[in-house]
Formats: structure tokens, C-alpha cells, sequence
């Protein structure tokens, strides 16, 4: 793309706009011309073009010169017209100036269109997907001429540069080495998580402020995040009514005046002195019809320093930590030690990839040279990121395939049988599902696989053919869930399903009584039963198996790593030189692809991509919290016809007592004002086994009308009568959350509804609940979801058992993918990293992983 043909249009059309007072760039047209020029070299793309940008910038030179608006006016629309002969000639589209960014056309349709964005182009959010290119399409940006950015260094000057031999023992040292660091401040930079000097490289600007593109203050509009440059004209000292000192600033950059204003900082007026030169940057906001800013963030204008830093990095802080002192702390540290941090990465990695060595990223993710650079700095970090959460995924893997598994062969007819007696037909997807999860559990190395399908897919039956492959084999089997509700549903579908074949099904959780537990014992030792369903209690150490063969695990994302490890040891017993048991975990949160590959790389991975027939879609509508009564004659109509419905409470914690009470309260407000005619029960985490249980049963049997219930309910209840399921305080939940909730309705052929009540909404909220009344797809609201929240919190450690990823996008499949590809050929060449170069490497693996717990 010719960007800087765009530029020049842009800046010629707001120059001319402006009655050519050569006031469309800071520092006037002739500054513009020499940024210019350089970059149009490079994007002319023939000799007349090459011919063309040296005439630009003769002309441009000289325009600060010329005499009066006509002169000016004849040498732009000379420059105008030579550009529209240029468009003409390579075929360009003349820029029309949107205000708003084009449709993006490559977006997938069901997901809704951002908003407009609020922050501005000089900010640059790494986390989220490249920024757009559309930043050249918005009129209101205009260039400030700065000096021309150092030029990117190449591979061989980095590598000069970075000739210091590394030191990991220096880098381990308290933060406190470093000059200008004490116990205090020590104190606070561990707060944000480093305590040595490594760990501080390591503490990443959540931002920068790019002040290479910045709005002279005439230009500024509300709301917007905002760097300006200008001249302090003034500033005076107040008390305020409730007694703060009020620091107000007046700053002039020649194109207009802005206020700023600071509270309680009264030493400030020594500082911001009149005629001094300053850097403002925060959020524009309106008082009395014109712009101010309230705390912005400042520093003084140093030429020099400037230059080197036209891109200012922004820290996260912490109280009593500002921001000045914190760069001040990083340009030491990343001076002083980014260049002795040794570099993990084996050299043919980084060659391949062109990565820049780890301490030069370190360097630049701190204090870049240019977007550019910064870009690079970044990808390299991220990538180590991924590379080692790869590698340590090779090695579970790895680990795993080593051991011995139990072949369990099914004859062909077994399976008949088995789908014969089923009340439906098997999907297509189920059938193929089935099949391979049946090779897998005839090899003789354990099967290690992740079933991922969409809630309501039918996951289940699918686990109950792999059960009943074993118990074929004459072995016994596990399935784990992780709430005592879902467990007690699973037994009693299963149970139903696999019984009429002699199969003996038990269940196990923590609501068991003890003699029975005892029985329970007994049986899984002696091998009497042969499938056992439970929750958490079947990974307590008195559980002992006969013969474990295979280990299923519902709803994984809600178990650790280690729990996961903690069942399938149950047939292991490494002791007795037991092989494996076959591993089956099942989940309803989609995530795309190549995630769940990279993510679960440890896995194999079939997805149930079909729904069973006959189902429709759930209507799902967001309404207002004084919507609420509408609702409810809603629901009334629903079971008038025989149907049944959920109200969900956002009561989280299922052990606060408080919660409960408000459940029980609420339960009996709705039970005598809201339907004195229907039949409600209640579900909280505080009731007792058999109270839930039977509550539970009563409404499978079609007793009770509506389930009120807190977040128990969340996964996998299955129910196929209940049509409607309103959620109140809808707000509180995170998307994949409120999808699973839905999930609970729909399952059957009857049409099914969703109501959303939110109580308040937040941005981020408001974001969820349209992305839910948008999409029924789980796939595209997890992808939304991982946008809302970031990858972080998506991926909850506990939830899935990762280290936690501080620059890596999960969603950067393109990274992802060569991480991936790169561990695969490491692995391939030294599955323990024991070679030499992989040293460095296998510590950080090591580290790494134990962060995230003992994953073995
Ligand atoms: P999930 O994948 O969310 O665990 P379930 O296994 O609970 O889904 O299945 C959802 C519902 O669909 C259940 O009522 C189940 O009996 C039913 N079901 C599963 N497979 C089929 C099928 N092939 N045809 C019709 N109904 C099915
Ligand atoms: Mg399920």
C-alpha cells in the first residue's frame, strides 16, 4: 500500500482545509516534507514516481516560504493534481474521508460489529490482533514531524551489540542492585511481581504512547486518549471547597490552548513552570464546552531524549510508584542488564523465524526504536512463550505415549448392540467420534484424547460407548464430574443405558454415605463393579481399582492438570508395573482448532461437530431489570403448556452461607408473589446430598415446574422438558458461563428461550450479553469471549491448568503455529532437551511448567 502517497493527500487536503496557514502539520509542511519524502522513495513503485516524490518534495521545502494563500493554494493543487495523475497511473482509489473505519469484510457475520474505537492511534494495545491499517483512512490524525526513527538495526549489528556473556547469577539478584533501587522500592516493584532483576525485564509496559503521530490541541475531541506537545503559558495553585490543592496548568501548542488540572500534588507548581516545554497524555474531557484534561500523565519535552524515545513505554504501577520513577528504574535495569540475559532459544530456531536475539527484544519491548521494532521485540517474547508451553506439552506427551496402555478390543458386533439399544440414532459425528475413540483404545499405548462438542452435542452417549467397550474387554472404567449433581445425572442416565448389559454402574461422591462408600470401596477393589461415576471422590486415596482400563473425565475444563493426572494414576500404579488406562476428557467449551491443538497439545482431539436432530434454536433476549415481570408471565405461559424452566441466581461461591440465604429468600419470594400456582424447588450449594438430590429428581420427573437455582446448575443438567431458563443478574457471569446455562435448555424438540436480566452493566458485560443474543454458536462466543477477556483470564490457570501467558495471544493462531511446529522438531531431535544447546532451554521448560504445578 502507498501509504505515504495517502499521508501526503491526507495532509494536502487538511492543509488546504485550513486556508494554508501551514498549520496542518506541527512544525509546518517543509518538517512533513523531509519524514515524507524518505518513505515515499521507498513506495514508489516506477521512474515516473521515483520523479514524482522529488518534485513533492521541492515543493513542499519550499511551501513555508511562499507568500500568501494564493502562491500557497497553486503549488498544493499542482501537488493535487499530480497526485490524482498518479492514482490514475497505478490504479489507486481516491481517499474519501470516512470518519469511520470501512466494513471489514473478512469478519465472520455472526459476530457482532465493534463499536468504534475509543482509544487513540498513538496507543498501541499489543495484546489484541495487529492494529488495522484503517488508522490511514482517519483525517483527524495528523503527523508530527519528529526526527526520523534510528533505522532498524540488522541481524549482525545486534548480535555486535549484544557481544556481553550472559549472567544468570547477576540476574537473579533483588531488584535492589540496581542503582536508584532500595528496600522500599523493592518492596513496591514486588508487588507487581519482581523481586529479582530478571523477573523486572520481564515487567512488560501494559501500553506505550507513541508520540511519533500526536494531535495538535485544536484538533482534540472528547473522550478520545490523547498526547499533546505545547509550552506551559501558566500555572496556579487553588484550594478546592473540600479542601485539595488544585494544581491548573494552561498549555499552548500554537495551535490552540488546553487546561490541565491535578489534584493534591501541590509540589507540582514548582514543576510545571511557564515557558517550560511539555508532553501531556490522557483522556480528553469537556468542561465548559472545552477540552481539559484532569491528571493526565506529563513529562518534560527533552529534545535528546525524545528522539530515543518516540515511543514511551507505560508501566503498570503500583501506589506509591509513579511513573517516572518506574521508567527511570527500567532504563536503568534494561541498560545495565538486558544484555546479559541469556538467550534459550537454539540459534537455528531464531535464524529461521528471524527473531531478534532475546536480550535486543528485551531492549526494544522497553524503549523501541519504532513501531516496528517494537512489533518485533514483542513477537519474539510472545513467541518464547508459546515455544516453551509447546515444549513442555511434547514432553507430557511424550511422557505419556511411553507407558504401556491395555489394549481393549471391541468386535464390531458389540457396537451394534450397543447402538441398537439406544432410543435415538447415533449422529454422524457421534458414530465417528465413536470409531476413533475405539482405535485409539485398541492400541497398546494409552489412549490421551479430548472430546470437544458443543453443549448439547450429545457428548455423553458417546462417553458411554467407550464405557461399554471396556466393560467388553472385561475392564473396569471411571468417568469424573465435577459437581455431585452431574455426577448423580450421569449415573442415573448411565446407569439406564449400560445395565441391561449385565454392566454394574456405582456412584461416588462426596454426599455418599460412608457404608456405602465402604461397599463402593470393596467393589472397585474386587473388580465387582465395573463402571464407577463420581465426582472428585473418586481420586481420593482409598479408591483402589481392580483393573482400570479407561478413565473419562466430563467437562475437563473445570479440572486441573492434576487431577487429571490423579485419576488416570488410578490404573497406573506405577508400582506394580500396571500399564496405563485409556483417557478420555470431554468439554463444552469450543475453542477453535489450531487453539485446542496448541493449547492441549498433549491431546488428541475429536470434535462432535453436529448437533442431533431436530433441535432449534434458542431464543435468547436481553432484557431490562424492569422487564423482569414480563418475564415471569413469560415463564407462566411455558408451563401452562406442560413445560418447565430455570431461574438462575448469580450466586457464585457455593460454600458463603450469606449466598444461600439469599437463594432460600429468594426462592420463597418468587414460591408466594411471583407463582403462587406453580411448583418451585431450589437448588444452592449448601443444601445437603440427598435434599439436592431429590429436588433434582423431582424435577427430571416433571414435579417441579421451575428450578431455582445458583451456578451448580451450570453444567451438563440435562433435562429435555425445560424450555425456558432465565438468568438473573445475567451480568455477573462470564460468556462461556452464560452459554452453558443456555445449554440447560433446548434439549429437546420444543422451542426454547433464554432470558438475560442484568441487574447493571459494565462495558465488557454489555458486550457479553449481545454476543449471547447474537449466537448460538459456542465456537464463535468462545473466540468473542477470548477477545472480551483476554486469553488470561479465558484460560483461568486453575481452570486449565497452564502457566499463565503474559504477552502470547493465544489467538495469534499464526505464532501458535510455529511454536508448535519448532517444538515438534526439537522434540523430534532430543525429546529431554539433554543435548548442550538445549540447556538453557530445559531450565526454562522446567521453570516454567512449575509455575503452573506439579503436571506430571
Ligand atoms: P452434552 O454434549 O452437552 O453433554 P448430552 O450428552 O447431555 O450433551 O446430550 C444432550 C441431549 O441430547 C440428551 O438428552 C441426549 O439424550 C440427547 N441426544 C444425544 N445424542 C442424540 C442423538 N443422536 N439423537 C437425539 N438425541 C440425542
Ligand atoms: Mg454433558
Amino acid at each position: 500500500m502507498a501509504q505515504a502517497f495517502k499521508r501526503l493527500e491526507r495532509v494536502l487536503d487538511l492543509e488546504a482545509k485550513q486556508g494554508y496557514e501551514n498549520k496542518a502539520v506541527v512544525g509546518g509542511i517543509q518538517q512533513f516534507a523531509i519524514y515524507w519524502v524518505e518513505q515515499a522513495r521507498q513506495e514508489a513503485v516506477d521512474e515516473a514516481d521515483r520523479a514524482f516524490v522529488e518534485q513533492v518534495a521541492d515543493v513542499l521545502a519550499e511551501y513555508g516560504r511562499l507568500p500568501g494563500t494564493e502562491a500557497r493554494s497553486k503549488s498544493l493543487s499542482m501537488l493535487q493534481s499530480g497526485l490524482a495523475r498518479r492514482r490514475d497511473r497505478v490504479g489507486e482509489q481516491k481517499l474519501t474521508p470516512p470518519t469511520r473505519r470501512p466494513p471489514r469484510t473478512e469478519r465472520k457475520s455472526a459476530r457482532p460489529e465493534r463499536s468504534p474505537r475509543q482509544e487513540p492511534v498513538s496507543q498501541v494495545e499489543w495484546l489484541k490482533p495487529e492494529p488495522e491499517p484503517v488508522v490511514e483512512m482517519e483525517p483527524e490524525v495528523v503527523e508530527v514531524a519528529l526526527p526520523e526513527p534510528p533505522p532498524l538495526m540488522d541481524e549482525a549489528e545486534i548480535l555486535e551489540e549484544t557481544a556481553v556473556s550472559p549472567d544468570p547469577e547477576g540476574l537473579r539478584q533483588s531488584v535492589t542492585a540496581i542503582k536508584g533501587v532500595g528496600p522500599q522500592i523493592a518492596q513496591k516493584l514486588e508487588r507487581l511481581g519482581s523481586a529479582t532483576i530478571w523477573e523486572l525485564l520481564y515487567l512488560l509496559p501494559r501500553r506505550y504512547d507513541d508520540y511519533t503521530s500526536m494531535k495538535p490541541i485544536n484538533r482534540l475531541q472528547y473522550g478520545e486518549q490523547v498526547t499533546i506537545i505545547g509550552t506551559i503559558w501558566e500555572t496556579r495553585a487553588r484550594r478546592s471547597r473540600n479542601n485539595q490543592v488544585v494544581i491548573q496548568t494552561t498549555v499552548n501548542d500554537g495551535s490552540g490552548a488546553v487546561q490541565a488540572t491535578w489534584y493534591n500534588q501541590p509540589w507540582l507548581t514548582s514543576k510545571l513552570k511557564a515557558g517550560m516545554q511539555i508532553v501531556l497524555s490522557g483522556k480528553v474531557e469537556q468542561f465548559l464546552g472545552r477540552p481539559v484534561f484532569n491528571s493526565p500523565e506529563w513529562e518534560p519535552l527533552e529534545l535528546e531524549p525524545l528522539k530515543t524515545r518516540r515511543i514511551v513505554p507505560v508501566y503498570p504501577l503500583t501506589k506509591g510508584l509513579f511513573a517516572h520513577k518506574m521508567r527511570e528504574i527500567m532504563r536503568t535495569a534494561v541498560s545495565e542488564w538486558a544484555e546479559r540475559v541469556p538467550d534459550p532459544l537454539p540459534d537455528p530456531v531464531r535464524q529461521r523465524q528471524k527473531f531478534y536475539p532475546l536480550s535486543h527484544a528485551i531492549q526494544q519491548a522497553h524503549f523501541p526504536d519504532s513501531q516496528e521494532a517494537l512489533h518485533k521485540a514483542r513477537r519474539r517474547l510472545a513467541f518464547d512463550e508459546l515455544f516453551i508451553l509447546q515444549l513442555g506439552m511434547q514432553g507430557q506427551r511424550h511422557e505419556w505415549q511411553a507407558q504401556p496402555g491395555i489394549p481393549l478390543q471391541a468386535e464390531p458386533g458389540y457396537l451394534i448392540q450397543f447402538r441398537n439399544s439406544l432410543p435415538f440414532t447415533l449422529t454422524g459425528a457421534q458414530q465417528r467420534v465413536i470409531d476413533e475413540i475405539q482405535a485409539d483404545m485398541a492400541q497398546n499405548r494409552p489412549m490421551n484424547r479430548l472430546l470437544q462438542g458443543d453443549v448439547g452435542a450429545g457428548k455423553t452417549v458417546v462417553a458411554a460407548a467407550a464405557l461399554f467397550v471396556a466393560f467388553k474387554a472385561g475392564m473396569q472404567s471411571a468417568l469424573m464430574a465435577p459437581t455431585a449433581i452431574l455426577a448423580e445425572q450421569h449415573y442415573r442416565g448411565l446407569r439406564g443405558t449400560l445395565e441391561p448389559f449385565g454392566i454394574n454402574v456405582c456412584l461416588l461422591t462426596g454426599n455418599t454415605p460412608a457404608a456405602e462408600k465402604t461397599a463402593v470401596y470393596a467393589g472397585l477393589a474386587d473388580g465387582s463393579i465395573h463402571v464407577a461415576i463420581g465426582t472428585h471422590a473418586l481420586i481420593q486415596g482409598e479408591v483402589v481399582f481392580a483393573n482400570l482400563a479407561l478413565a473419562v473425565i466430563d467437562e475437563q475444563h473445570r479440572f486441573g492438570v492434576e487431577q487429571r493426572a490423579k485419576l488416570r494414576q488410578k490404573g497406573a500404579a506405577a508400582e506394580t508395573g500396571q500399564p496405563n488406562p485409556h483417557l478420555l476428557v470431554m468439554s463444552a467449551t469450543p475453542i477453535p482448532r489450531t487453539l485446542a491443538l496448541s493449547l492441549y497439545g498433549d491431546l488428541d482431539l475429536s470434535v462432535l461437530d453436529e448437533m442431533p436432530p431436530g433441535r432449534q434454536e434458542i431464543k435468547t433476549r436481553w432484557l431490562r431489570y424492569s422487564e423482569r415481570e414480563r418475564a415471569y408471565t413469560f415463564i407462566k405461559s411455558l408451563i401452562k403448556k406442560g413445560q418447565q424452566a430455570y431461574i438462575i441466581y448469580p450466586l457464585v461461591e457455593e460454600s458463603d452461607k450469606l449466598e444461600a440465604n439469599a437463594a432460600v429468600e429468594e426462592y420463597e419470594r418468587l414460591q408466594k408473589e411471583v407463582f403462587p400456582g406453580e411448583r418451585l424447588g431450589l437448588v444452592h450449594g449448601r443444601l445437603r446430598a440427598a435434599e439436592k438430590e431429590a429436588v433434582m429428581r423431582d424435577f427430571y420427573d416433571g414435579k417441579v415446574d421451575i428450578l431455582v437455582a445458583t451456578s451448580v446448575i451450570e453444567v451438563g443438567v440435562d433435562v429435555p422438558n425445560s424450555t425456558v431458563i432465565l438468568i438473573d443478574g445475567a451480568n455477573r457471569f462470564g460468556l462461556a458461563q452464560l452459554h452453558q446455562f443456555r445449554g440447560r435448555v433446548g434439549r429437546g424438540s420444543q422451542q426454547s428461550y433464554c432470558l438475560l436480566v442484568a441487574d447493571a452493566a459494565s462495558g465488557d458485560a454489555e458486550q457479553r450479553l449481545q454476543a449471547l443474543e447474537q449466537s448460538n454458536d459456542g465456537f464463535a462466543l468462545a473466540e468473542r469471549d477470548l477477545e472480551i477477556r483476554g486469553p488470561g483470564q479465558f484460560f483461568g490457570r486453575q481452570q486449565s491448568g497452564l502457566p499463565e501467558l503474559k504477552l502470547a495471544s493465544l489467538l495469534d493462531s499464526q505464532l501458535l503455529e510455529m511454536a508448535r511446529e519448532e517444538a515438534q522438531r526439537i522434540f523430534a531431535a532430543d525429546p529431554l532437551l539433554q543435548q548442550p544447546e538445549h540447556a538453557a532451554l530445559h531450565e526454562k521448560v522446567a521453570d516454567f511448567w512449575q509455575d503452573a504445578g506439579d503436571v506430571s
